[in-house]
């Protein structure tokens, strides 16, 4: 019975370690097997997202933050602070110990829910695949219980047997890799080793203009590199608000960040120069056609694949969609009863809190008890500065449905607060139903949008109209402010801007 659980994770990532402390604080017997390794080869809980993703990068970009300001905007404020100067090993010694502090935290809460930590590489060997869910137990299929296995080869190379009741898989994903632009991990990396280089790079180039590029660009940039960003789309952020994506492109372009769009690479290869220095030489098309640029280090951030290979013993074991998302329906319940898949490894945002949810919610589902996601209210950050943050649909989406909305923005230029701590760049936008006034979309560019954009994920939550928010009050002088004065706005009553300029629709 050593080896026997009510449910094996597959995956300490936040969608993973998430399931298994809800899983276990319901009462269920649970394990959860995860390979990853940090430099030292010690295993480590938390995933991309701690070791190598959200944590880290939201550590470098708050360092880079304060040194930029001490260098640029204290005089503002009246401080003169006579030289600043960079201790880089100091900001990697700062970020790796908020890492170690989140994942040794999750160390210690898994111990303490009694949750069974595996480090290991799993393997989902399928040959019974009957349902345990609470209700669809029979007498046939107690004796099955513990009726799926999970293969582990250790770290020691040892292997490991598990049976269980029910399998989450919560394998996460890998940055995509360019043949044209092959990682050696020293001048051709990936976001991983954009987390940690040893110097700051004088001339950095980036392949791609989505999340990880702007994030990882401005860390950069603000530390010193001279930066260009290759994006092969023709709109920037097209994901995202348009007018969102046109003001932040000139926001970043006056930071120094050079971003060419429509600009697609033909080729990389690290050489070495005359002065017997590595470089990486580029070629890229533009619309001017084929153009080489050389760079000391060049990040390649196109997007990010699931981790699904390799993960069955049986091939076509499981209904797969395209591109190695493991297909699941809304309850995150694969083709065979009793797998659930979650987090990045299955379809939409690849999102740290998009997979906690679904961890959540797939535990509940397991025990007998009802949750579920609400896939339209998934917030979005881009934590430059100043941010971006979005939830609901966009202007764009809404002419394509053929939606009538309005729209009501307010500056932050218009903000008292704003202005007094010198944040005065971006604006809240809020979209919401030309009849019923409910709100569709809330879309922020400014500083503290990540912590804002809570409020209107509440207000849409509860089905909110723009009038509701524009009923309530807020404290004043605070950067929420705007939200209220953007819902005024919606119906023409903004108070500390003139209404004409700011409703207006493309
Ligand atoms: P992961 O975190 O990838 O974890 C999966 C785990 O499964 C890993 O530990 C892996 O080792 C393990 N595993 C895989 N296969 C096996 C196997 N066969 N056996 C055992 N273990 C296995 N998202 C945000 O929401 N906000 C951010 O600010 C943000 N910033 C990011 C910054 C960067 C630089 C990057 C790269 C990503 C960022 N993300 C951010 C995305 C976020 O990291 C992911 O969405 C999130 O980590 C996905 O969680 P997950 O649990 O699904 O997978
Ligand atoms: P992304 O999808 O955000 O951006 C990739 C960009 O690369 C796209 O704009 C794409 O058009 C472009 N691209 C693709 N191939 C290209 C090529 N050959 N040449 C030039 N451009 C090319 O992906 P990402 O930035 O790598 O991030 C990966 C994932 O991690 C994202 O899904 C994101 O959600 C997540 N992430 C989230 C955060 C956050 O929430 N703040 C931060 C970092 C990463």
């Amino acid at each position: 019975m050593k080896n026997n659980y009510d449910v094996v994770i597959i995956g300490a990532g936040p969608a993973g370690y998430v399931a298994a402390i809800r899983c276990a604080q319901l009462g269920l017997k649970t394990a959860c097997v995860d390979k990853w390794v940090d430099e030292n080869n010690n295993p480590r809980l938390g995933g991309t997202c701690l070791n190598v993703g959200c944590i880290p990068s939201k550590a470098l970009l708050e360092s880079s933050e304060i040194f930029q300001q001490s260098e640029t905007s204290l005089t503002q404020h009246g401080i003169i602070v006579d030289s600043v100067s960079l201790d880089l090993q100091q900001m990697m010694d700062r970020k790796n110990n908020v890492v170690n502090t989140l994942t040794f935290g999750i160390e210690s809460l898994f111990k303490s829910n009694k949750i069974k930590w595996i480090p290991g590489q799993a393997k989902i060997q399928t040959s019974s695949t009957q349902s345990n869910k609470p209700g669809s137990r029979t007498d046939e299929t107690k004796d099955l219980e513990y009726n799926k296995t999970v293969s582990v080869t250790l770290h020691n190379q040892d292997s490991l047997v598990l049976q269980s009741k029910n399998i989450i898989i919560a394998t996460g994903s890998s940055p995509f890799n360019l043949s044209i632009a092959p990682l050696d991990n020293e001048f051709i990396v990936d976001s991983t080793g954009a987390l940690a280089f040893d110097s700051v790079p004088k001339k950095l180039g980036i392949i791609g203009a989505g999340v990880i590029g702007l994030e990882l660009g401005s860390v950069w940039k603000r530390l010193g590199s001279e930066v260009k960003i290759f994006e092969a789309q023709d709109t920037f952020l097209s994901f995202a608000d348009e007018f969102i994506a046109k003001e932040s492109l000139k926001l970043y372009s006056n930071q120094g960040l050079d971003i060419k769009l429509n600009a697609r690479l033909l080729s990389s290869n690290v050489e070495s120069t005359a002065e017997n220095q590595s470089k990486v030489q580029m070629t890229y098309q533009d619309i001017d056609g084929d153009q080489v640029e050389t760079f000391d280090k060049l990040i390649i951030a196109v997007g990010r694949r699931p981790n699904s290979d390799g993960l069955f013993s049986e091939e076509n074991a499981i209904e797969m969609a395209e591109g190695g998302i493991i297909h699941v329906n809304d309850q995150c319940e694969t083709s065979l009863p009793g797998v659930y898949a979650i987090g990045d490894v299955v379809r939409g945002p690849m999102l740290a809190h998009k997979g906690s949810e679904e961890g959540l919610m797939v535990a509940e589902l397991i025990s007998g008890l009802h949750r579920s996601v609400n896939y339209d209210l998934i917030p979005s950050v881009i934590y430059t500065h100043p941010e971006l943050a979005w939830v609901g649909k966009t202007e764009q989406n809404l002419r394509a449905a053929a939606i009538d909305y309005k729209v009501g923005t307010f500056p932050f230029a218009a903000s008292g607060r704003a202005q007094a701590v010198n944040e005065t760049s971006g604006f809240v936008k809020i979209v919401s139903d030309a009849k019923t006034d409910q709100i569709l979309g809330v879309h922020i560019l400014g500083s503290h949008a990540s912590e804002l954009i809570a409020q209107a994920v509440i207000a849409m939550e509860f089905g909110s109209s723009a009038e509701d928010i524009a009923l309530m009050m807020f404290a004043h002088p605070t950067f929420s402010e705007a939200f209220h004065e953007a819902s005024l706005a919606v119906s023409g009553n903004a108070l500390h801007i003139t209404q004409r300029k700011m409703n207006k629709k493309p």
